[in-house]
């Protein structure tokens, strides 16, 4: 018999099943959703051999999960699935992407140093929270991928890049990244290409990191975060997460642990949806320009097209649509298209990045205010189309 963790099942396959290997023996065929906040202790010294285990970083092993900021059940199924599917060692699930980021530079720092470069674009939230030092890390903010080898410093304890980058799809030659940063462990957020279009650590990247509220939950309706990692990593960031209180809610991680199932299917379907919208835009009167990684001019390095480095282009889309004050018509005059933020639903969402999600980031490196950015979901393509079209001819 195979299990999920048989190395020859596929990625598709994995989604489905990874996670779930104690099933039969619970004899259950969905998750338990296992809220206890605390749990009974084996015996004074047990108990305590098992707080200190989880407390510095390792697993449950055989004893008991003593308390849920430590160790939950529900959670390790998430994190063993997510680890799989990004072909890695280890996963640790966090209330929310932002929990993680935080997690993730706060290990780091202890590791290897407080110094981080941060290759722009990244998430106005991730931006923000290096930018105000607010977890004691420095950091030197670079806008070309060449310019991160000559920014890194002995000091320096994370590289961070996003890749398709946030809002406006820029895309990262992640080996090349790899060898810039040396030593320097790298951190790729990956929440807009999902393990189903890239998988970082193949890479040589250290750590792949998701805001499961997006792609991975899939269905707007649970916040939370994941970075997959190896096993030294994961024993780093566990103590963190354990100290700091950002461990995933059980029913959240159920929730992430399902979509899991779904999000080959769904990364598809949105994507070849968003390809339908994507050709649509580029001819339609209103738009100055489009970006998506699928097309040839977003992607000189070939790292979609030729495939070296995604399986796919996403279902993200950012257009310029001249100026801002047609930028916030557009954005509320869809009906079909909801206007918000958050993006990776099975509903589409259209926003306004300079005012909303990169709202903090520094002004030089903001995006500009005629830009609009969307997440095709799953409607039928021509109904998105058409309701763009009004809404930009409208404008
Ligand atoms: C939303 C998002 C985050 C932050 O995640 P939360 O779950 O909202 O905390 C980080 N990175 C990217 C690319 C995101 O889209």
């Amino acid at each position: 018999m195979t299990t999920s963790n048989d190395a020859r099942l596929r990625l598709d396959s994995l989604a489905v099943h990874a996670g779930r290997e104690d099933f039969p023996s619970l004899g259950v065929h969905a998750s338990p959703i296992d809220l206890s906040s605390t749990n009974p202790l084996p015996g004074v010294d047990a108990g305590g051999d098992a707080y200190e285990r989880m407390a510095t970083g390792g697993d449950i092993g055989d004893g008991s999960a003593v308390y849920q900021r430590l160790w939950n059940p529900t959670v390790a199924r998430f994190e063993q699935a997510f680890a799989a599917l990004e072909g890695a060692e280890a996963a640790v699930a966090f209330a929310s992407g932002m929990a993680t980021v935080t997690a993730v530079m706060m290990a780091a720092r202890q590791r290897r140093g407080s110094h981080v470069v941060a290759l722009r674009p990244l998430y106005g939230g991730t931006d923000h929270l290096l930018a105000t030092g607010l977890l004691g890390t420095e950091t030197t903010f670079v806008d070309r991928q060449e310019h991160v080898e000559r920014a890194v410093r002995p000091d320096t304890g994370l590289v961070i890049a996003e890749t398709p980058g946030n809002p406006t799809l820029e895309l990262v030659d992640l080996a090349a990244l790899v060898t810039a940063a040396g030593d320097a462990p790298v951190l790729v957020d990956n929440t807009f290409a999902t393990p189903v279009l890239q998988r970082p650590l193949d890479h040589g990247v250290a750590l792949s990191l998701h805001s499961a509220t997006k792609y991975i939950g899939g269905h707007g309706d649970v916040l939370g975060g994941v970075v997959a990692c190896d096993e030294s990593w994961a024993q780093a960031l566990r103590p963190v997460r354990a100290i700091t209180g950002a461990i995933a809610h059980p029913f959240s991680a159920y929730l992430m642990h399902r979509g899991l199932q779904t999000l080959p299917l769904r990364v598809r379907a949105q994507q070849a949806g968003a390809q339908q919208v994507v050709a649509a835009l580029a001819a339609m009167e209103g738009v100055r320009s489009v970006r998506y990684p699928g097309l040839a001019e977003c992607d000189p390095a070939g790292l979609v097209g030729a495939g070296r480095q995604m399986a796919g282009p996403g279902s993200m889309i950012a257009i310029d649509v001249g100026t801002a004050a047609r930028a916030a018509a557009i954005a509320e005059g869809v009906r079909l298209l909801t206007h918000a933020v958050s993006l990776g639903s099975v509903d589409s969402l259209i926003q306004h990045p300079a005012s909303l999600t990169h709202r903090p980031v520094a002004a030089e490196a903001r995006p500009h205010a005629s830009v609009l950015r969307i997440s095709i979901g799953l409607e039928d393509p021509a109904d998105l189309i058409a309701d763009l079209e009004q809404a930009i001819a409208a404008a």
